[in-house]
């Protein structure tokens, strides 16, 4: 009985810490300004909660496409990684972005991304377009919230008229959904810099969803043909 009881104790302890342990990668491919991947770095770990690791480059070639150098930046990954963002210098002629849920990377085009744009803004646009593929990559739906970076936009410069990071309700359920992957939160959870600030006070992200779907089941592997971002302008319910 004691023995079983310990057993029982061990068991609950290892799961636990194994549960907390896990991160998002991020990663360049080709010729990225190593700190502007330490703003993106931490902007994402900062806006989502969650940690974010800065991974080695990925071993791209010039000519390669976005979802060739997504690919290889997967079979990259360590085994805590839930998944992998990279920041790849690719071409005009690309995507902005693309985003393959079911393969566990999405991979952001840096050529795309800072047109018309200064230090700061590259630096915003690369952290919103991080944070759609990290929803994504836990299986989050799109967001009908304006003041959300999870909404639906067509041009580029829709971005920066956009939030930059996750309405109230879409916090709660990343976090949520975060937990369940076993990825390692972030403390302290918020800094108070941002519209993330009034997150706490709000009612709306109470558990009303009886329960998401677990972390790798998205509808589709989302993919960014265009401009356009990973996500659909489809109105789903939010996260109420
Ligand atoms: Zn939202």
């Amino acid at each position: 009985m004691k023995q079983l009881l310990f057993g029982l104790t061990l068991a609950a302890i290892t799961a636990s810490a194994a549960a907390q342990d896990r991160v998002f990668a991020l990663a360049p491919a080709g010729e990225v300004d190593s700190s502007l991947l330490a703003r993106v770095q931490a902007y994402l770990e900062e806006n989502s909660t969650v940690a974010v690791r800065l991974a080695p480059a990925v071993p791209s070639e010039p000519g390669q496409n976005l979802e060739q150098i997504g690919r290889i930046a997967a079979m990259s990954m360590e085994s805590n990684d839930h998944g992998i963002i990279v920041l790849a210098r690719s071409t005009l002629d690309q995507p902005q972005g693309v985003c393959l849920p079911d393969d566990r990377f999405g991979v952001l085009n840096l050529a795309r991304l800072e047109v018309g744009a200064d230090a700061a803004r590259i630096e915003r646009r690369a952290g919103q377009e991080g944070l759609r593929v990290m929803s994504m990559l836990l299986g989050m739906a799109p967001c009908p919230f304006p003041l959300c970076v999870l909404v639906g936009y067509d041009q580029l410069e829709d971005l920066d008229e956009m939030s930059g990071n996750f309405c109230p309700p879409c916090l709660d359920r990343f976090e949520r959904v975060a937990r369940k992957a076993g990825l390692r939160i972030m403390e302290p959870p918020r800094p108070d810099s941002n519209e993330a600030a009034v997150a706490e006070e709000l009612p709306a992200g109470e558990p009303a969803t009886p329960d998401v779907p677990a972390a790798q089941e998205p509808e589709a592997p989302a993919q960014t043909p265009d401009a356009a971002a990973p996500v659909a302008a489809d109105p789903a319910p939010p996260a109420e």
